[in-house]
């Protein structure tokens, strides 16, 4: 199963990844995760990736594609994969398609979950409150400003590859303000089981 998870920041592609992660037996490729283990391990790719995503802008898109295109290679990417924060631009997808396509692989399904955005807001604020709460460490791109900075980079650059894969009709909506269980659901459904 090869899937891609699309939505805005706090529409709850990380939760859902991890439980079909658990169900098919597949990895979570979540670029953020690597672009935030390389910041940390600060190698090349991490230096410069650092300052593009503390103000909450999209790393170029070389960057993130030989990193995705290095990734899927890996022993456990060979049964499938979820694909949470990527394609991001649709360059990105662009990109995806032709490394898939040089495996003679394609997509199982690109799933978007739609959440307005007063609710994305108030999710990601939840969010820091709770990892504070519970003694853990708030991601810094989670101040409001930031958000606000991510949100617009949703709007201008990730929106039109859901357009992009809507065309191909490639594309199923999934309410992403329903409860997680009913979001799990609705997912489930898509994905026939
Ligand atoms: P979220 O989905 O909550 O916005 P992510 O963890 O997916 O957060 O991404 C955090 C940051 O990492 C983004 O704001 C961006 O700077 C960078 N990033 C992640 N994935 C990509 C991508 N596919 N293309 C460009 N930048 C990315």
């Amino acid at each position: 199963m090869r899937l891609v998870l699309l939505g805005p920041p706090g529409a709850g592609k990380g939760t859902q990844s991890a439980r079909l992660q658990e169900k098919y037996k597949i990895p979570q490729l979540s670029t953020g995760d690597m672009l935030r283990a390389a910041v940390k391990a600060a190698t090349p790719i991490g230096l410069q990736a650092k300052a593009i995503m503390a103000a909450g802008s999209l790393v170029p898109d070389e960057i993130v594609i030989g990193i995705v295109a290095e990734r899927i290679e890996e022993p456990d990417a060979k049964q499938g994969f979820i694909l949470d924060g990527f394609p991001r631009t649709v360059n990105q997808a662009e990109a995806l398609a032709e490394m898939l396509k040089a495996k003679n692989m394609s997509l199982d399904a690109v799933i978007e979950l739609k959440v307005d955005e007063a609710a994305l807001l108030a999710r990601i604020e939840k969010r820091a409150r709770e990892t504070m709460a519970g003694g853990g460490v708030v991601r810094h791109d989670d101040s409001p400003e930031v958000v606000r900075a991510r949100l617009d980079a949703y709007r201008t650059q990730t929106a039109p590859v859901v357009a992009y894969y809507a065309a191909k009709k490639a594309l199923t909506t999934v309410d992403g303000m329903a409860p997680i269980a009913a979001v799990s659901t609705a997912i489930d459904k898509v994905l026939g089981g």
